[in-house]
């Protein structure tokens, strides 16, 4: 892995934007409602994530945090 996502569900709102950023098409909508009621986003990127941070930085409720190892 040289990078992951963090998402805190309970700040989605199920935009979908950030699924349409990932190059990679690695963020999708869920099965799973938060307490606000929406279907919040899944990351299925363990093998293949870059660490692009498009994802988090399209967030309008900043709800997607990027990690990248430093090597
Ligand atoms: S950091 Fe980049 S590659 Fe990784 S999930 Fe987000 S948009 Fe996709
Ligand atoms: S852009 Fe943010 S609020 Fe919209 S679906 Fe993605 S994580 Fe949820």
């Amino acid at each position: 892995m040289i990078a992951k996502i963090e998402i805190d569900k309970e700040r989605c709102k199920g935009c979908g934007l950030c699924t349409i950023s990932c190059p990679k098409g690695l963020v999708k909508i869920g099965n799973e409602i938060n307490r606000q009621g929406y279907f919040y986003v899944v990351w299925e990127g363990e093998e293949s994530c870059t660490g692009c941070a498009l994802c988090g930085e399209i967030c309008p409720d900043i709800a997607i945090q990027v990690w990248r190892d430093k090597k």
